[in-house]
């Protein structure tokens, strides 16, 4: 899942983009009010991260004018404004939830999880489809209850894949999921973790729509 952070203290910034990096998110990070709303406008997050003191223009004004567009993109406030009215005022102002600084990693991934879980009408964190299962806590695979080892992007196409069975993605979702700005990309990047995914997990789990894109199949299907 790609996420966007919104945040202009380099210190708080630098670390949560490492530590959501490291989970296996996708960051794209931006330190200012104005570059926030041009991000949100044109490139497809599954979450943002939003600070409310911002330059340029505060986070609160960001929030609002995205609920005005009638964008439901989840979004976690966090704020070193430790005042319950501030904490009232984010909410009504259509954060799904919120932190204050200074606040935990692990805490700030685990609510991530859990919105993102809920976007996706899921109850329980591990995606399934048939016997395959992706636990995005501990980054583990399996296939038919035996564990099954992929690379990092390699987990992270088949987590996008796995996030709404049966959707389709085109390639060029799954290279936006995959990376960010900041990130060289070449031309088969996707289509090179694809072989490498159907190598490890089967050749038909992850089937091509001609001319739509790609989605995963469950395995118990092929092979009733
Ligand atoms: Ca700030």
């Amino acid at each position: 899942m790609k996420l966007l952070l919104i945040e202009d203290d380099p210190m708080i910034g630098e670390s949560v983009e490492v530590g959501l990096r490291q989970a296996g998110f996708t960051v794209d990070w931006v330190r200012d009010g104005r570059a926030a709303e041009l991000a949100l406008e044109t490139g497809h997050y599954g979450l943002a991260l939003l600070d409310l003191g911002l330059p340029r223009k505060d986070g609160m004004t960001v929030l609002k004018g995205l609920r005005q567009r009638q964008d439901s993109l989840p979004v976690i406030v966090i704020t070193a404004r430790d005042a319950v009215a501030d904490r009232v005022a984010g909410l009504d102002a259509g954060a799904d939830d919120y932190l204050v600084k200074p606040f935990d990693l692990d805490e700030l991934l685990a609510r991530v999880r859990a919105l993102s879980r809920r976007q996706a009408g899921r109850t329980e964190n591990i995606l399934r489809v048939g016997a395959l299962s992706l636990n995005p806590t501990t980054r583990e695979v399996s296939l038919a209850g035996q564990p099954v080892h992929l690379s990092s992007r390699e987990l992270s196409l088949l987590q996008a894949l796995m996030h709404k069975p049966g959707a389709v993605l085109s390639r060029f979702e799954l290279e936006e999921q995959l990376y960010g700005w900041d990130e060289e990309i070449s031309s088969n990047a996707i289509e090179v973790h694809l072989h490498n995914l159907r190598r490890k997990l089967g050749p038909e789990i992850i089937r091509n729509v001609r001319g739509v894109g790609y989605k995963v199949v469950a395995p118990d299907a092929l092979h009733p």
